[in-house]
């Protein structure tokens, strides 16, 4: 007999991939460059051109079997020694080859350190708004997801929930900045005051517990600043990476688990990975993309166009009466909708060619996701016909 769990999701379609499909539908219709599309979290900015140069040097000069073989089950060891060291240099922390574990993107990252920290019938804690594929991520492992609601005045934690929702069998803390959906970078005081109730949680409950911090927005930042990095704060942490945003390469699937060097069985977390690893079925991201990325690990493509479009969404969201907290980074901003069923906003706005996100999946009612990875001379395209949207249905 097939599985039921899986064949039961077929019914529960992403709500981002619905719009997304609708997008293309329209765009047959009536031109794609007529459809405003701000479903997708897709890269749109080229990869850097250093990692092309980089691979075409690989493809001339490597060994077949260098290239194109088997890696080692943890990833290949000279590119784990090159994100150790670099990570060492960034943020301060002790990080040795040991430490690091390659991955297929920040997706495989999770599921690894997932399965480290929890069993079965373990709680993990998520701060809403959420990536809604947490959902998938931490249920599949027979872990269970809770989630704290959402603090919607800045989209920083709320804390008086999170106290409340501690248990003894919550074993790991997930969280995401800059965040998907909201936008929102954790300030620093955020991560200390939730690196404290953790540290304090630890004691009382007497295990630890693990923060998982997703990060694929890393490097993904406005206004000049830099993300706070969670492990610094914080011993028990697994950082989770993904090159996906940063070098516009979501294709590759390449990204690492960075165990902090300070955290209980930090030697050995790695090595777990690649025994999960062999129960996933993961075996590592191809050879040639991680020796290719590994020389421009501390390169970005050019994520200026992110800023500039946020600054004019922004801007005209504000202008146009919307409730809106400007985001810190990504490509993503969070506005309140002007009904209260969102999904309701959302479909009128198809009507304008405007293809949106509701909020519900992301934990939070009554909100909307713009993913503003597209050209800068769409999104002005676009005001038009958010201008017209927000008059003609609701008389602004
Ligand atoms: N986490 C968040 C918050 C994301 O937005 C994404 C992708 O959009 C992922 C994880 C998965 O990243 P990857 O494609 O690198 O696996």
């Amino acid at each position: 007999m097939i599985n039921q769990i899986y064949k039961e999701m077929l019914n529960g379609k992403s709500i981002i991939r619905q719009q997304s499909e609708f997008a293309t539908e329209l765009g047959k219709k009536i031109g794609y460059e007529n459809v405003f599309d701000y479903s997708l979290g897709n890269p749109s900015v080229p990869v850097h051109e250093a990692y092309t140069q980089t691979m075409l040097q690989l493809l001339k000069t490597e060994s077949s079997s260098d290239l194109h073989g088997y890696s080692p089950s943890l990833g290949n060891t000279s590119v784990r020694t090159k994100v150790a060291a670099s990570l060492k240099q960034r943020f301060g922390l002790d990080y040795e080859t040991k430490h690091i574990f390659m991955t297929s993107g920040a997706a495989g990252a999770i599921a690894h350190a997932l399965r480290c920290v929890t069993q079965p019938g373990d709680e993990v804690i998520t701060f809403a708004p959420f990536f809604p594929e947490y959902r998938e991520y931490v249920g599949k492992t027979g872990a269970i997801l809770k989630v704290v609601p959402a603090n919607t005045e800045d989209f920083q934690i709320n804390f008086e929930a999170f106290e409340e929702m501690m248990n003894e069998k919550v074993q790991a803390v997930l969280i995401n900045t800059p965040n998907n959906p909201s936008g929102i970078a954790y300030s620093e005081e955020t991560i200390q005051r939730l690196a404290k109730i953790m540290e304090e949680k630890q004691k009382e409950y007497g295990h630890d517990i693990f923060l998982i911090s997703d990060e694929p927005y890393r490097e993904i930042v406005f206004d000049g600043k830099k993300s706070v990095y969670p492990s610094k704060y914080y011993d028990n942490s697994l950082s989770c990476y993904s090159f996906s945003k940063s070098l516009s390469l979501p294709g590759e699937r390449i990204g690492y688990v960075a165990v902090n060097p300070k955290a209980t069985d930090a030697d050995i977390i790695a090595v777990m990975c690649g025994q999960i690893s062999r129960g996933i079925g993961h075996n590592c991201p191809a050879s040639s993309v991680q020796l290719a990325v590994a020389e421009v690990l501390d390169k970005t493509s050019d994520l200026s166009v992110y800023e500039k479009n946020m600054n004019l969404i922004y801007d005209e969201l504000v202008k146009l009466g919307f409730t809106v907290v400007r985001p810190g980074g990504t490509f993503y901003i969070f506005p309140k909708a002007l009904e209260e069923d969102a999904n309701a906003f959302c479909r009128k706005a198809r009507d304008y060619n405007l293809i949106l996100v509701p909020s519900d999946s992301f934990g939070v009612p009554g909100y909307f996701r713009m993913s503003y990875c597209i050209d800068t001379e769409k999104v002005i395209r676009s005001f038009e016909a958010l201008e017209r949207f927000v008059k003609e249905e609701y008389g602004k």
